[in-house]
C-alpha cells in the first residue's frame, strides 16, 4: 500500500490544492490531506472549518482521506506509514523554502521522499492568501475555489 501525505494550512482549500490532490491520487493508493494544527500563520478559518471544507471537497474523491496533524510532519508520516510527502510547486518563489524543508525532512527521516507536483498553469498564480484578499475586497473568487468555499468566504466578510 503506497501512501502519501499532502500537508498544508488549507486556509481555505483552493482549486490549486484540489488539482494537486487529483495528480497525487493517481500515483498513490491513498493520499492523506493533512491540515496542520500548529499554524503560526494565524489562519482565518479555524481548524474545524478548514477540515469541514476539505471533507466536502477533497474528502469526496476516491482514495483520498482528510485529517489533521500536530507536531512534526515526519513523525506523522511515520505513524501513517506514508512513503512520501506531496507539495505543490507553483513558481520559483516556492522553491527555496520547499527545497529547504524537503532536505531537512530527509535528514529527519530518510525513508520519506518529498514529491513536488506542478498544478495546471492556470492555478500557478493561485494561493489561499490571494483568494482571501480578493474576497475581503469584495471580488469574485468563484473561479478559484469550490462553491462551498466561496460561500464560506462570503460569510466571513459579511459587513
Ligand atoms: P502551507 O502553509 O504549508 O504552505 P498551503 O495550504 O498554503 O500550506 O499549501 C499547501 C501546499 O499546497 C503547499 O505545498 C503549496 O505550495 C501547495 N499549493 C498551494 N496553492 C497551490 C496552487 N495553486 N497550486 C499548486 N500547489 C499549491
Amino acid at each position: 500500500m503506497k501512501r502519501a501525505i499532502y500537508p498544508g494550512s488549507f486556509d481555505p482549500v483552493t482549486n490549486g490544492h484540489l488539482d494537486v490532490v487529483e495528480r497525487a491520487r493517481k500515483l498513490f493508493d491513498e493520499v492523506i490531506v493533512a491540515v496542520a494544527h500548529n499554524d503560526e500563520k494565524l489562519p482565518m478559518f479555524s481548524l474545524e472549518e478548514r477540515l469541514e471544507l476539505l471533507n466536502q471537497t477533497a474528502g469526496k474523491i476516491d482514495n483520498v482521506r482528510v485529517t489533521q496533524f500536530d507536531g512534526l510532519l515526519i513523525e506523522f508520516a511515520r505513524n501513517e506509514k506514508a512513503s512520501a510527502v506531496i507539495r505543490g510547486l507553483r513558481a520559483v518563489s516556492d522553491f527555496e523554502f520547499e527545497f529547504q524543508m524537503a532536505l531537512m525532512n530527509r535528514k529527519l527521516e530518510s525513508s520519506v521522499e518529498t514529491i513536488f507536483l506542478m498544478p495546471k498553469e492556470e492555478y500557478t498564480y493561485l494561493s489561499s492568501r490571494l483568494v482571501k484578499e480578493i474576497a475581503r475586497l469584495g471580488g469574485d473568487v468563484s473561479k478559484f475555489v469550490p462553491a462551498i468555499v466561496t460561500t464560506a468566504l462570503g460569510k466571513k466578510f459579511k459587513r
